[in-house]
């Protein structure tokens, strides 16, 4: 039996993503050689990075006018790259937890951030609502997916600004209306492909605009005019991702991805409220997100967290400790995770409490 993944990053990958990609690395594209010693110029390869910059542009149904890149760097090079290529003098986070305040902190070097609004106050257990989006800042920065604390905004709304969205953790888990972004950014290791790839759906017409001269690397524009082939790409990591795209296609589309995850996420949500020995830690149904479901001891069982811990990895579970700041349990919900390992979950729970 394959280990159930609930790890929150790097996580699951579709196993046809596993297996082709570990075909590759010995004979790539009928080569005879390993996807590690081509070179990113040969045209086996360049094929690959044009097919996954279009793949994602049909998976998401990108409009005309935006750019899709494959850089290095992570998301959190993002987090200045951002400002660095859209920040003339302002900009708006909102304040939705680690990631969110790491990204504002590179934003300050630019210039002046304005925090919009925060659920600092009960350790980013919500989505803040209600706030008012200043109008004159170069663009408003959300995180839709908070990873380490299981909240998620599920829709795309227009706050009259620029809007940028780190997707880091939930790219591809449901339709998102590009239209209404400048710029949507994340790593690839959760949703996609192994660390090492980052990937940008950036609106042309939004870069150009800042005074400041921007470094060769750091300045878009310079990979939109390669084709992400400005230096060498993370191969291994693109060709990955290329796989899990074509997996999500086999699967009916990112439509199919938004049922299957909702589905699976009802499954756990459910148990974590009928269970005496669980509860959720975002209270707000509509709050929760469907890729990381963050959920504790109910105060009377507080002891049995550890046991708890060692019965699920007993029973062939792993990943599921919560993030240190939180506390408790995390179950990672990724796309590639199947419906059978959320019941085997479930399960694992019902038995654990029959024994108390
Ligand atoms: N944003 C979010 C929402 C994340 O979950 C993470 C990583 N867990 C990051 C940013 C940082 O990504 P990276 O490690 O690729 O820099």
């Amino acid at each position: 039996m394959k280990t159930h993944n609930y790890s929150a990053g790097p996580s699951i990958l579709p196993q046809d993503t596993v297996k082709n990609t570990a075909a590759a690395l010995i004979n790539f594209a009928d080569t005879g050689l390993s996807l590690m010693e081509v070179s990113h110029r040969s045209k086996e390869f360049v094929a690959v990075m044009n097919e996954a910059r279009e793949m994602f542009k049909i998976l998401l149904d990108i409009p005309d006018g935006y750019q899709v890149l494959f850089l290095g760097g992570g998301a959190s090079t993002q987090f200045f790259h951002i400002p660095y290529n859209l920040m003339e003098k302002k900009s708006a986070y909102l304040n939705t937890g680690a990631w969110a305040n790491k990204a504002m902190k590179e934003a300050k070097l630019f210039g002046e951030v304005v925090e919009v609004a925060s659920s600092k106050d009960k350790m980013y257990n919500y989505i803040p609502k209600n706030f008012e989006v200043p109008q004159d800042v170069d663009y408003f920065h959300i995180t839709t997916n908070n990873t380490i604390y299981g909240t998620e905004i599920k829709e795309d709304k227009d706050y009259g600004v620029p809007l940028v969205a780190d997707m880091s953790s939930d790219i591809f888990s449901r339709p998102v209306d590009v239209s209404k972004y400048d710029l949507i950014y994340g790593g690839a290791q959760k949703n996609l492909a192994p660390a090492g790839v980052t990937f940008v759906i950036v609106k042309e017409d939004a870069l150009g605009k800042v005074s400041r001269e921007l470094p060769t690397m750091v300045d878009y524009r310079t990979h939109i005019a390669k084709d992400s082939m400005f230096n060498t790409p993370p191969v291994v990591p693109v060709y990955a991702a290329l796989m899990t795209l074509k997996w999500i296609k086999a699967m009916g589309g990112v439509g199919e991805m938004q049922k299957i995850n909702e589905e699976k996420a009802a499954i756990l949500y459910d148990e974590i409220e009928r269970n005496k020995l669980f509860r959720p830690t975002v209270e707000l149904k509509e709050d929760r997100s469907l890729m990381n479901i963050c959920f504790i001891m109910n105060d009377e069982y507080k002891e049995l967290e550890k046991d708890f811990f060692d019965f699920a990895t007993l029973h062939g579970m792993s990943g599921l400790k919560g993030h240190r700041s939180v506390g408790g349990f995390r179950a990672s919900t990724y796309n590639a995770l199947p419906k059978a390992s959320v019941i085997a979950l479930v399960d694992c729970m019902k038995e654990f409490e029959a024994k108390h």
